[in-house]
């Protein structure tokens, strides 16, 4: 990949708190610019470049404008990486797909105006329903240590990869008390690790932000469900909240 790789990060439909999680990383700001060489950041920099080594994508494909921009960052990039679950399954953007009109979503959010030739009924598509992606860093918001990890291992050409457990294992290290016992429905069981169970560990349950490990322990989940009286239909109705979708590969 040469000595210093050319970054580049681009937004579709998301609130850019991905992005912000990255111009947040203050000092460490300073290692990643010695270790890689960053040519677009629409948040950070006015600068533009022709081809890109490590194409960091946020946000989900809602518009065709969407579709040809993300098609040419494609053609011009080496590696693609999915940047949040906007860009991995379509996340919170994707909710207005369980509405069975777009016409009608339109018309909530815009009332009499929705007709405007600019708003289209293009459902929204994770990125790789649209283009190859090679990497995927999920997360609502990613987490920047993480980030830092990615970026460091593609730059040396290690493929990285994502802990395949579950948060309920960081927050038994962590020795929270379970949020079942608590009265609440908690994802941790079926979501994927490397958040620290940041959620739990304040009193929040997990809704799975970062999508659920490859293979989840289903019988577990029943057996919890069954001894808390919870349904399968609750925990579907919360697992879908960040359009987690079974066939990304992670
Ligand atoms: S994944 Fe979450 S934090 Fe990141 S851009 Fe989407 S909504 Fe914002
Ligand atoms: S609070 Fe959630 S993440 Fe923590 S142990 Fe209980 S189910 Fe698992
Ligand atoms: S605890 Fe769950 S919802 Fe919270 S950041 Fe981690 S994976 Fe996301």
């Amino acid at each position: 990949m040469g000595a210093k790789p050319k970054v580049a990060f681009f937004d579709f439909a998301s609130c850019e708190g991905c992005q912000l999680q990255i111009a947040n990383l203050e000092e460490e700001v300073i290692g990643l610019a010695e270790l890689v060489d960053i040519v677009e950041f629409r948040e950070i920099l006015t600068g533009k470049a022709p081809e890109y080594d490590i194409a960091f994508i946020e946000g989900a494909i809602t518009r065709d404008v969407d579709e040809k921009k993300i098609k040419d960052i494609r053609s011009r990039s080496k590696v693609l990486v999915a940047l949040g679950q906007c860009a991995v399954s379509g996340g919170i953007p994707r909710l207005k797909n369980n509405n069975p009109s777009l016409d009608n979503v339109k018309k909530m959010v815009y009332g009499d105006k929705y007709n405007m030739p600019h708003l289209d009924t293009y459902p929204t598509k994770a990125v790789n329903e649209v283009v190859k992606v090679d990497l995927y860093l999920p997360g609502c918001p990613i987490n920047n240590k993480e980030f830092l990890r990615f970026v460091k291992e593609i730059s040396l050409g290690i493929m990285p990869k994502l802990p395949n457990y579950p948060v309920c294992v960081e927050c038994k290290l962590k020795e929270n008390e379970c949020l079942f016992d608590l009265g609440q429905i908690c994802l941790g069981p079926l979501a994927r690790a490397g958040c620290d169970a940041i959620c739990p560990s304040n009193g929040v349950p997990c809704e799975a932000c970062r999508g659920t490990v490859d293979n989840p322990n289903k019988n577990a989940m029943h057996e919890i469900l069954e001894k808390y009286n919870y349904t399968v239909e609750e925990i579907k109705r919360k697992i879908n909240i960040f359009g987690v979708d079974p066939e990304v590969k992670k």
